[in-house]
């Protein structure tokens, strides 16, 4: 391995050991070269505990002083839950600091490596940005636009259909689809879904740790900060002996403030949110989940609600499970979503088609 972007691809492999418990914290990768040799490594485990470069400086030890820093995001030069990374890249006495991108946030982008360079210290910015972007998508979105990353995963057969009319649903897609499924779950902030789903397949909506199919450093991670769950339930229709209620504590966006007291009881909490006849308003979910700390939203609904969140705009991801199988003419559409015509119709781009055991995975991105 050599040169700026063999290292910093390091440390991005590095960060994404994070993908699983870093929220709301961003995933990042850090390692330490002197003399074209690793002498640290380090990465973003969870919120409250040391960044990716501390870890890497730590194992540096004193060969950090004069060597190069490869971050996947640029060191921190403000005192959160630990003190700054810029301070403690100066005290270590490296000579260069790599950064893959600036922080994301407006307020702040560019202090750590103005720090960086006051003391000294050569910097870069920009190498495999995309890739680290990518990575952090979620984190990003949050802090540019104060809204999460929304992730809408359907699973459908090859006519494009997703249940039958009767609702019967389940296990459409194989055991690698919902393993994939699972850690869908487990990378996001939030999993949310709507009243309908809940009636009709008693969703649950938690990580079960046997099917992530991840080894156990990182199914421990992943269990230990899940994801929050979330329930629009515009009327509350969904009772509170539900098995989605019986899981654990959940999060219920309602047009209804009535109940709140009713909800808290039983370890839930009730989100009163605007509404138009009985339909949350999504923006407004979106932006308070947000404003706790959402990266990721998973979107697991019915094609109601997953119409309504394509419809309105909201959607940057969709991971779309196909199986082989036609469901046939009576069966439920994708998504509820009433077009008269063609010029109405969202444009999409695939940017991803992979086999999923049987089933294949469209990644597809509303086209701007
Ligand atoms: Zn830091």
């Amino acid at each position: 391995m050599s040169g700026d972007h063999g290292f910093m691809a390091r440390a991005l492999q590095l960060a994404r050991k994070g993908l699983y418990s870093t929220h709301p914290n961003p995933r990042v990768g850090c390692v330490v070269v002197r003399d074209g040799q690793i002498v640290g490594e380090g990465w973003h485990v969870r919120a409250g505990e040391p960044h990716a470069e501390v870890h890497a400086l730590r194992q540096a030890g004193a060969q950090a002083c004069g060597a190069t820093a490869y971050v996947t995001l640029e060191p921190c030069s403000h005192h959160g839950r630990t003190p700054p990374c810029a301070d403690a890249l100066i005290k270590a006495g490296v000579a260069r600091v790599v950064a893959a991108m600036q922080d994301p946030n407006p307020q702040v982008a560019g202090d750590g490596l103005a720090r960086l360079q006051q003391a000294g210290i050569a910097v870069h910015s920009g190498v495999l940005e995309a890739e680290a972007r990518a990575l952090n998508a979620g984190f990003i979105k949050r802090m540019e636009q104060g809204l999460p990353f929304v992730r809408v995963k359907l699973a459908m057969s090859l006519d494009g259909r997703t249940a039958m009319a009767s609702g019967e649903s389940q296990w459409i897609t194989g055991p690698a689809a919902r393993a994939a499924v699972q850690r869908l779950r487990a990378r996001s902030s939030v999993v949310l879904s709507g009243a309908d789903t809940l009636l009709a397949d008693n969703a649950r909506l938690t990580v079960r740790p046997d099917e992530l199919g991840l080894d156990a450093e990182l199914t421990a991670l992943a269990v230990n900060r899940p994801a929050l769950r979330v329930l629009v339930d515009g009327r509350l229709r969904v009772p509170l002996t539900a098995p989605f209620f019986q899981a654990g504590a959940a999060l219920v966006a309602s047009c209804a403030a009535t109940a709140r007291e009713r909800y808290r009881a039983a370890g839930h909490e009730l989100l009163a949110l605007p509404g138009d006849g009985g339909h949350v308003d999504l923006r407004q979910l979106l932006a308070e989940l947000a404003a706790r700390g959402a990266n990721e939203v998973l979107v697991e609904a019915g094609p109601r609600l997953a119409g309504a969140f394509a419809q309105q705009g909201l959607v940057d991801e969709y991971q779309l499970f196909v199986a082989p199988k036609f469901l046939g003419s009576e069966a439920r559409p994708l998504l509820e979503l009433p077009l008269a015509r063609m010029a109405e119709a969202p444009a999409l781009k695939i940017v991803e088609m992979r086999a999923v055991g049987d089933d294949w995975r469209i990644i597809a991105l509303p086209a701007d």
